[in-house]
């Protein structure tokens, strides 16, 4: 399969993507930083056709998109705590709402459809991934949820998507989407302890009804290293792949699993994530590439330029040092592109990730047919 790449980039959707809280200037030095390596001469660019109304609501509820809408039309003052849709505390009332909200959610649709023209073999969106959004409230930074409106896309014509989630939270809003049905399964990689948001994720986590065994989770404790974390991925993602046999694959690549994130407590570096997505190329079907969470925003746009150097076949002509570019003071005070592990404490002994490898490999025989 020749590697034909769609990447959605435009400058509107830089400025949507900058008014999210915590992330200031992060869509910014992606961008430089990908565009400084001179990866955009290897993938084909695309703008953002914004979604409509109607498109939001084939997951959002009604009421909730109305109230944007409603935002949008009016002066408001500055809500001030948390609403019955989730606005106010991390999710504050942004400038032009109803823009943002059509733009973060068309990047990730217009990405969904290019690969549905089937000229592309993967479709890349690093201002996309709000998996934490639910079908009628804000949650966790995440507004709408560009996920679940791309992989409906996708499952009109693919039929069988299998949703990938390496950010270190929890993909709560994705897997309440598809909690009742086995037509997406979900697989969610990330950090579960006492308190770490958004709190869901169990092992025992598995889906209700028709969608039972279609949410897989694996719960992580703080601390786990490249290693441990590959080894886990290529073993759970290829039994769930062989079971599901997906005819698309849709990956959050939220990078605050990252060491060094002020929020996530893992101890990865980009290379988990570069070993993580080239099982996912290996199976040669078609894939959207999603960003999420990242908050050392130097480190994240490490992470996605190194992913997208795999996707478009360059990973090994990127020099180390990083070239002079806008941000280039960001990357103080080694100025490389890589980053080297921690040496925090690993949670995460043989026996517990074996339990996980089991549970799961049980429950995957569930849905083998
Ligand atoms: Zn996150």
């Amino acid at each position: 399969m020749d590697t034909s790449i769609a990447f959605i980039s435009d400058t509107q959707l830089l400025t949507e993507c900058n008014k999210i809280p915590n992330i200031k200037n992060r869509a910014y030095l992606v961008d430089d930083l990908i565009r400084t390596y001179n990866l955009y001469d290897h993938m084909n660019v695309f703008k953002v056709e914004p979604v409509s109304y109607d498109d939001l609501i084939q997951f959002h509820s009604s009421s909730y998109i109305n109230y944007f809408k409603q935002l949008n039309d009016h002066e408001y003052s500055l809500i001030e705590t948390e609403n019955e849709y989730g606005i106010g505390y991390d999710c504050p009332v942004l400038e032009n709402i109803w823009k943002f909200v059509t733009f973060i959610a068309g990047a990730s649709v217009t990405a969904a459809k290019l690969l549905t023209t089937m000229k592309y073999n993967y479709a890349i969106n690093w201002c996309g991934g709000w998996h934490h959004a639910q079908r009628d409230s804000a949650e966790g930074f995440c507004y709408v949820n560009d996920i679940v409106l791309a992989i409906e896309t996708l499952r009109n014509y693919f039929g069988r998507v299998l949703y990938i989630d390496l950010d270190v939270h929890h993909g709560n809003g994705v897997e309440y989407a598809y909690m009742t049905t086995d037509r997406v399964l979900t697989l969610s990689f990330h950090q579960f302890e006492p308190g770490f948001y958004p709190t869901s994720g169990s092992l025992n986590d598995i889906g209700i009804d028709k969608g039972k065994f279609y949410s897989v989770n694996v719960p992580l404790k703080e601390g786990i290293t490249n290693e441990s974390y590959i080894s886990l991925f290529k073993k759970i993602s290829s039994m769930v792949y062989c079971s599901y046999k997906p005819n698309c694959i849709v990956v959050q690549c939220g990078a605050d699993s990252l060491i060094g994130d002020p929020i996530g407590g893992f101890n990865l570096t980009p290379k988990a994530y570069v070993d993580c997505i080239k099982t996912v190329i290996s199976w040669q079907k078609p894939v959207l590439f999603l960003g999420g969470g990242g908050y050392n925003l130097p480190n994240v746009a490490r992470c996605w330029t190194c992913l997208t150097a795999v996707i478009a076949k360059q990973e090994n002509k990127l020099p180390a040092d990083i070239p002079d570019c806008k941000y280039f003071s960001s990357y103080g005070p080694d100025f490389t592109l890589n980053i080297s592990p921690g040496n925090r404490k690993d949670y995460n002994d043989t026996g517990y990730l074996n339990k996980i490898i089991k549970t799961i490999e049980n429950n995957m025989k569930m849905i083998q047919n």
